[in-house]
């Protein structure tokens, strides 16, 4: 079967929601049986996110397959509930590398390589194999930046050929765009957005429906100006007014009759009725839970939310599935390093303690002490990644009293190297795309609380790390009560920890926060808010 193609680009301002808006768009349309993969294409010259610092880029999301992937993925998977590749996030970088490493193979041999039209066809094919390898009905493609940007220009290009090459009974575009709220004329302006659809036109694009982004109800006179200057009928402008929460957009769409209109632009026919009544149920049920549960998540990228990105929506699932409100309180580690704060002026109110992953020395010494008040004062703790490393130190130091115990990462020449460096990373020279990456498996201990959560033998979780757990040190941490409770069959590595003299004492190796879904909350996520709700 022939694919179908919708690319959906940015006017105005960038943090518009694209994301969200594709995700949704493809949550809709897979509710009509219409099977969606969604690819994002990332403008900048970084070859993948992974080496990207957090208050750059935000969370850096991993798939499956070990890729390091802009955030907008993990809100695709969240929303349409499948799980995405390497294919799905494509970078300037990787286009370019791609296209570099062919010249030098001599498959160009001959021509002068340039971006027309040689870093336009490995666009395109990037986006023919996608279609290809995913089956897709409808491959969504989100192009990042704002239309205007000079990095995004050869995706524009090639978005455009596209659909001469594939025909325009196949492809749909899609603006989303902003209208400002200006005060002092206590009006929404569509100006901006006039000059994003001209930009767009000049470059060769149509757009066939554009979603406006805005703080608040839009006029219909608004929508008419936007309709007639797009060339575009009015069923074609969506609102998107600013939504309570981002489960809501697809609520929001849908009473819109969105994906109805993309059906019928693409000569697409419902293969099933749409039910979203599990949607409402979440959505609900995230709006007006029955109770309200704090949890402190202590870490160093905190001014920016974005950096813990699928770990906020883990939480926000975990109150779903437990009918709670989860209320984050975000705690800068480097705050609790301070010798004059008082943990529990603090943590007055905190029912669970989180420490999510993370790299590099500032902080730790924070973070350790969080682990400390929550295993001192029986507060439920999970940590990830990062968190368990320092619930390892924290033990090791505290409880076995292996004084200047610590993680080569941050001290190299600790006497008590409880987390050193995988074996498999000795030898490893470059940053890129080289940590542990993507699914590894996992066997539980059936006498563990993981497994009555999981309620299951083996796991699959994704990874991102260089570091790991110290094996000599096992028997002496099991005796003592913090017990590795899930094993890498394959290696031996610890990837669970579990203090059994606590009421909820968990940390991984792995990162839970990937596979978690509004629709299938992760189980250690909705164990320990359970938890939290129970002290
Ligand atoms: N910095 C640690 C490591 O590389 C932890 C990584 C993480 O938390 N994702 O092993």
């Amino acid at each position: 079967a022939m694919s179908k193609y919708i690319f959906v680009t940015g006017g105005v301002v960038s943090s518009l929601g694209k994301g969200i808006s594709s995700a949704s768009v493809g949550r809709l349309l897979e509710e009509r049986g219409i099977s969606v993969t969604i690819q994002k294409f990332d403008p900048y010259i970084n070859v993948d996110a992974g080496t990207m610092n957090p208050y750059q880029h935000g969370e850096v999301f991993v798939t499956y397959d070990g890729a390091e992937t802009d955030l907008d993925l993990g809100h695709y998977e969240r929303f349409i509930d499948k799980e995405l590749t390497r294919q799905n996030n494509i970078t300037t970088g990787r286009i370019y590398s791609t296209v570099i490493a062919k010249e030098r193979r001599g498959d160009f041999l001959g021509a002068t390589v340039q971006v027309i039209p040689h870093i336009t066809n490995q666009i395109k094919e990037e986006i023919l194999a996608l279609a290809k390898s995913s089956g897709a009905d409808v491959l969504i493609a989100e192009i990042g930046g704002t239309v205007g940007d000079i990095e995004s220009l050869p995706f524009l290009e090639a978005i455009r050929q596209f659909k001469n090459e594939v025909g325009p009974e196949n492809v749909m575009y899609i603006h989303v765009t902003l209208l400002p709220f200006i005060k002092a004329a206590n009006e929404l302006k569509s100006k901006p957005t006039q000059h994003s659809v001209k930009e767009l036109r000049s470059i060769g694009i149509q757009p066939d429906m554009i979603i406006l982004r805005s703080s608040r109800r839009i006029t219909k006179e608004v929508k008419g100006k936007v309709a007639l200057f797009s060339n575009l009928g009015e069923d074609r402008i969506v609102e998107a007014v600013d939504a309570k929460t981002i489960y809501e957009v697809p609520l929001i769409f849908e009473k819109q009759h969105v994906a109805d209109k993309i059906m019928r632009h693409l000569g697409l026919k419902e293969k099933k009725k749409p039910d979203l009544k599990k949607w409402r149920e979440i959505v609900n049920k995230v709006l007006h839970p029955k109770r309200e549960v704090e949890i402190a998540l202590v870490g160093k990228y905190v001014n920016l939310r974005d950096a813990y990105m699928s770990v906020h929506e883990a939480l926000i699932h975990a109150g779903i599935a437990n009918d709670a409100r989860v209320v984050v309180k975000w705690i800068d580690a480097e705050d609790l390093e301070r010798g004059d704060i008082e943990l529990h002026e603090l943590f007055r109110g905190i029912k669970g303690i989180l420490v999510p992953g993370g790299f590099g020395s500032r902080g730790i010494e924070g973070k350790i002490r969080a682990v400390r008040y929550a295993r001192e004062n029986k507060i439920p703790y999970f940590g990830l990644c990062l968190g368990l490393h320092c619930a390892v130190i924290e033990f090791a130091r505290n409880v076995l009293g292996l004084k200047g115990a610590h993680s080569t990462e941050f001290d190299e020449k600790t006497p008590y190297p409880v987390i050193h460096l995988l074996p498999s990373q000795l030898a490893v020279k470059e940053k890129g795309g080289t940590m542990r990456l993507g699914n590894y498996r996992c066997i539980l201990d059936r006498n563990s609380k993981v497994y009555r959560a999981y309620k299951r033998e083996e796991i699959d979780e994704r990874h991102r790390h260089r570091y790991e757990f110290n094996n000599e040190f096992k028997e002496l941490f099991s005796e003592s009560g913090m017990v590795p409770v899930g094993i890498n069959p394959d290696t031996g590595l610890v990837e669970v920890f579990e203090y059994k003299a606590h009421p909820w004492f968990i940390s991984t190796q792995f990162h839970p926060e990937f596979n978690s879904r509004p629709t299938r909350p992760h189980p250690l996520f909705k164990d320990f808010i359970k938890a939290a709700l129970s002290i």
